[in-house]
Parts: structure tokens; C-alpha cells; sequence
């Protein structure tokens, strides 16, 4: 039995290493290459992705798998062993439902989708790209009926990203949520708008990196595990255990952009770094699902990042980095500016409360994109509609409009709901990291984060992905998913600084 598990063991580190090469290119393409390499470095990760699927679905993995059965029942659900087989058998029979040929129309789909959009958004062109995207619904709607037996043609895509949910679960989460958010948002927007034009002058980009790099290394984010660099799109990507590296945007005229970004993703390169050494180059390294990977993000970003204890720790130093821009807002008027209320048309400039009905919309129109039940062509006025029925503001154009996020133009559906199934645990996670330590708070106060690190490498980061997220939860939490403590965080802050 050993042998054999060994073997398993042997190939799925073989995966795991095609999939950290892949992703290795992938950092270059985004941070490093010159424009002229685009061309062969798509071929070149669409190779690997090829090998990586050919060396998953080999039927010796399937023979090792139904082998090991009574090996991994043996070990318990918990142990190191029986989690690679049961995150290898997962990851296997989800794969050998998928014909090759399926995926290579797929990916023909999806780059042919996200060139158009590249043009299309600029020029507001929706008509532009329209019929690439209804190629992807219909073969996102194909690649669910390989999976026959759901509730939804959701299910099997949600199952990709937040395993174990379906699109019923996150119906009735999102329900309850809106019910008590819309009429916080609306309280909230018929009050004098806080002032953050302060954010908006101009600040030295350099001193912006330092200034969050600084702040990240106190969080626990290793540097001699991790490297940070710029790029147009703020992401997290990491090869291993040892190698897990941020990228941030920065603008020179909005501090915000740099320094919130940097925070946001260091909490994902937190998590990714944290997983048990003895789990590297096994398919058990890394996050368990998008949500749980958001809750991490968003915690260091918002609930920590975004505090009035953090900032009366950080404030002075950040003011005298930027005198002349700071120099004259007393904290009081910062911490009001950088959680800044407002109904806005971009999904991600939205603040912490208006945010998830954002996340809202994409998801049902998601569903009934790919139910049929909604046309391509009825996406933008249907879009249009809700913006305006939801959040009260109607896009001028379809860039700002239903062509804002590239998920769907990249072929990712069933993603979105990921966002806030994050803001919900964000909060379940951090009451009780605050039940078991009560002296956080204040330590966050004075610019400690030790202890609130600790609590997350050993209830969340170092299981990687052994549990599922409700498992993960339960375990770290006592209890499932629900939205009593992040509705309690957000009555709590946002009812001090507005009138609720
Ligand atoms: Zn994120």
C-alpha cells in the first residue's frame, strides 16, 4: 500500500509542479514580459495546461485511486494522507468527465472572447463582443451537463470555486444579506457623503510601495518567501510554500489604490504561505475555495486595515510620509474617508457596505445567462436596470456597465459569489480569533498583528485545502455559514460614523 501511495504521491507532485510552471509564466507574462512574447507565451502555457491534463487523466491514477480506498479509510479523514487521495480523486473524477476536445474548444472560446473584449471595452461596444460571449454561456452551460444530476447548471461550476456550495445555498445567503443591506445603504446615502478628496492628491508612488510593504511585514507577510511588484492588476500567485508573490497597482493620485490593494493581497499571500511544509507540492497546498481565500483577503484589508485602531497606530507615520497632503486631516477625517459610503457604478472602487450588491447581480444574471432565461442581448439594459433599480445609478455605457469585469470575457463564471461568501466569513473568522484572544483589538491598536497570525496559520492557513470551507468554518468557528456577525460589524462601524 505504501508503494502505491507513493506512486500517487509521485504524480501528483508532478501535476502540482507543471501547474506551479505554468503559473510561473504566467507571473512573468503579467509583471515582466515585453508585449512582442505575447503570442508564444500564450502557446506556451496552453501546452502545459495540455500536459497537465494529460498526466491528471491517465487511467493509472484512476487504478491507484480505487486501490488506496481502503488505505485512505484506514488514515481517518484528517490525516495528510487520505486528504492528498480524497483532493487528487476529486480533482481526477471531475476531469475525466471532461472530453479533451471540450476543453480545447473551450480555450479557443475563451481567448477569442477576452481579445474582443480588450477592444470592446474601450470602444463601448457590447455588439462587439456579444456573440463571443454567448459562445462561453453555451459552453459553460456544455461543460455543467458533464456533471448530470444538478440542481442548477450553476452547481458544477460554483463547485470549481466554492466546493460543496450550490447556486440554492447562495440564493438564500444573498437574500437574507440584501434584506438587511439595501436599507442600510439607503439610510446611509440620504446623509451628508463623507469627504476623501485628501486621498485624492498627488503622492509619491515609491513612497506608497514602502509605506505598504511596511505594513504587510508586520501583518506576517515573508518577504524571504514572497516578493512584491507592480502590475496592472493586483494578484497573488504562488509556487509554492516557499514562493508566494503579490503584485499591486499603484496611482500616484489616489492613495487608496496602492495601499488597500497591497493590504488585500498580502491577506491571500498570507494564507497561501501559511499551509503546512509537509503539504507543498501535494494538491492539498493552498486555499480551499474562493470564499475562505476573499475572508482572508478581506480581513487584513477592511476589518484590520480598515480600523480605527489601526490608524490610530499608522496615522502619524503615514502623515509624516505625506505632510503636504496629510498634513492638515485629523484622523477622525481620514478613517471617514477611507470608509467612504457611496453608491458607485465600479465594482471594485465599492466600499465595504454597497459591495456585495454588486456581487448580487452578476450572479443572477449569471444564472440566467446560462439558463437561457436571459439573452446576450437583453445584458445591457437588463444590467442597466438593476444598477439603477439596486444601487440607484444608471451607466452612461456599457464600459462602465456590463463590460467592467473581465471574469465572464475570460471565460470564469461562477466566481463572483466567492467575493461575498468572503465579507460573511471575513467576520465569523475574526469574532472568534477575538473570542479566543480578546487583547487583538488592542493590539492591533499598537501596530501588533502576532497574535490574530497565529490564530489564522493555526485554525485556517495550515490546513490548506484538507477541510472544505463549511468544514473549515464549523471546525475554526463552531458554526456554519451566516451573516449574523458580518451584519454586526458593518451596524457597528458604519452606525458610528452614519446615523442608522
Ligand atoms: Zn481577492
Amino acid at each position: 500500500m505504501d508503494d502505491l501511495y507513493k506512486e500517487l504521491c509521485e504524480k501528483a507532485t508532478e501535476l502540482m509542479d507543471i501547474g506551479s510552471a505554468a503559473a510561473v509564466l504566467g507571473w512573468d507574462q503579467q509583471v515582466n514580459m515585453p508585449p512582442g512574447g505575447a503570442e508564444a507565451r500564450g502557446r506556451q502555457i496552453g501546452t502545459l495546461a495540455k500536459i497537465a491534463h494529460e498526466t491528471l487523466i491517465n487511467p493509472r491514477i484512476g487504478v491507484l485511486l480505487e486501490k488506496l480506498a481502503p488505505f485512505e479509510a484506514e488514515k481517518g479523514y484528517g490525516s495528510k494522507e487520505a486528504s492528498i487521495i480524497r483532493l487528487a480523486r476529486r480533482e481526477y473524477d471531475k476531469a475525466v468527465k471532461v472530453p479533451p476536445e471540450f476543453t480545447g474548444r473551450m480555450s479557443v472560446a475563451q481567448s477569442e472572447c477576452f481579445d474582443i473584449w480588450l477592444k470592446a471595452r474601450p470602444a463601448n461596444d457590447f455588439a462587439m463582443v456579444r456573440p463571443s460571449l454567448e459562445n462561453v454561456f453555451g459552453l459553460c452551460a456544455e461543460y455543467s451537463d458533464f456533471f448530470p444530476g444538478y440542481e442548477h447548471p450553476m452547481d458544477p461550476l460554483i463547485d470549481n470555486n466554492d466546493y460543496g456550495m450550490k447556486a440554492s445555498d447562495i440564493r438564500s445567503i444573498f437574500g437574507e444579506l440584501r434584506k438587511q443591506l439595501v436599507p442600510m445603504v439607503d439610510a446611509i446615502d440620504s446623509q451628508e457623503p463623507a469627504d476623501d478628496t485628501f486621498l485624492r492628491k498627488n503622492f509619491d508612488a515609491d513612497k506608497q510601495i514602502v509605506f505598504g510593504k511596511s505594513v504587510v511585514e508586520k501583518y506576517g507577510y515573508d518577504f524571504n518567501r514572497g516578493r512584491q511588484d507592480i502590475a496592472p492588476h493586483p494578484f497573488t500567485i504562488s509556487f509554492s510554500v516557499g514562493d508566494v508573490r503579490i503584485t499591486t497597482r499603484v496611482r500616484p493620485n489616489f492613495l487608496g489604490s496602492a495601499l488597500f490593494g497591497t493590504l488585500h493581497e498580502a491577506g491571500h499571500a498570507m494564507y497561501e504561505q501559511g499551509s503546512a511544509t509537509e503539504l507543498d507540492g501535494t494538491p492539498v497546498r493552498g486555499g480551499t475555495s474562493i470564499g475562505v481565500h476573499e475572508s482572508q483577503s478581506r480581513l487584513w484589508e477592511n476589518i484590520v486595515g480598515r480600523s480605527r485602531p489601526f490608524w490610530q497606530h499608522y496615522y502619524p507615520g503615514l502623515q509624516g510620509d505625506f505632510p503636504e497632503q496629510l498634513g492638515a486631516v485629523p484622523l477622525d477625517k481620514f478613517y471617514r474617508g477611507i470608509n467612504k459610503v457611496q453608491k458607485s457604478l465600479i465594482r471594485v472602487e465599492a466600499d465595504e457596505v454597497t459591495y456585495n450588491l454588486h456581487v448580487m447581480l452578476r450572479f443572477d444574471f449569471e444564472c440566467d445567462l446560462l439558463t437561457g432565461k436571459l439573452k446576450t442581448s437583453e445584458l445591457p439594459d437588463a444590467w442597466n436596470d438593476r444598477m439603477e433599480a439596486d444601487i440607484g445609478l444608471r451607466p452612461s455605457t456599457d464600459s462602465d456597465g456590463v463590460m467592467q469585469d473581465i471574469h465572464w470575457y475570460n471565460s470564469i463564471v461562477g466566481y463572483f459569489q466567492g467575493y461575498t461568501l468572503g465579507n460573511i466569513m471575513s467576520a465569523q473568522f475574526y469574532d472568534a480569533a477575538v473570542m479566543t484572544h480578546p487583547e487583538i483589538p488592542e493590539q492591533i491598536g499598537q501596530g501588533e498583528f502576532a497574535t490574530l497570525h497565529a490564530w489564522l496559520k493555526e485554525n485556517i492557513y495550515r490546513h490548506g485545502r484538507k477541510y472544505t470551507a463549511s468544514e473549515l468554518l464549523e471546525r475554526a468557528t463552531g458554526s456554519s455559514l451566516e451573516i449574523g456577525p458580518y451584519m454586526k460589524y458593518l451596524k457597528t462601524k458604519y452606525g458610528e460614523l452614519y446615523v442608522l
